[in-house]
């Protein structure tokens, strides 16, 4: 989070606001350097971001060899495009297909897989999200946006500690001629947790 919204303190809800508090004490006493929080921030929001993701959906789309493996291995698969670090260390990706849509929640808090997506966004969070997304993932799925025939199936997926998912939405139509970083280029973060799709081409 960046540290600039200080002066919406007020509206910080209860985790945040601790949070917010734990840091200042911390930093008060010398114990931890802002700086270096904000560095690990922007790592994880600009450079281990959900770009990480989109070029291992982008080669599985691309070379069906790799999708075998990601399908197979996904921890060792996505660790050989030098996609490795905590909260990674134990992958599995699941497959979109026309029959079966995947979403994935972590009911539990927030386990989200850094490497390939960054830092989860606030909504992936909130207990909202956590308990209708199981309850209810096709309405939850509508107000995303995303509109799916009934006869999909949606299955939810339940993060934990121990292992953290990766959907693999369906390559668009019409992207046949397309290089990987195109294809890349079409992968949207929220596609990758299954609250969303790839990019229409026009
Ligand atoms: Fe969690």
């Amino acid at each position: 989070m960046p540290h600039d919204n200080h002066d919406h303190d007020n509206h910080l809800d209860p985790m945040e606001a601790r949070t917010r508090a734990l840091e200042t004490i911390l930093t008060r006493k010398g114990l931890v350097d802002p700086a270096a929080i904000d560095a690990i921030i922007e790592t994880y929001a600009e450079k281990v971001g959900p770009r990480n993701g989109a070029q291992v959906v982008a080669r599985a789309w691309d070379d069906p060899a790799f999708a075998v493996w990601l399908a197979s291995d996904a921890t060792a698969a996505i660790a050989s495009m030098g996609f490795t670090g905590r909260q990674g260390e134990h992958m599995k990706a699941v497959f979109n297909s026309d029959t079966v849509h995947n979403m994935v929640v972590c009911t539990l808090c927030s386990c989200y897989p850094w490497p390939v997506l960054g830092l989860p966004p606030v909504w992936y969070k909130s207990p909202a999200y956590r308990s209708r997304a199981v309850i209810e993932p096709r309405a939850v799925l509508a107000e995303f946006g995303v509109t799916l025939p009934a006869s999909t199936c949606i299955r939810v997926w339940d993060s934990t500690a121990e292992l953290r998912y990766l959907v693999i939405p369906q390559r668009p139509a019409h992207s046949d001629g397309l290089d990987r970083a195109a294809l890349a280029g079409l992968v949207t973060r929220d596609s990758m947790i299954g609250t969303g799709l790839p990019l229409v081409l026009a």
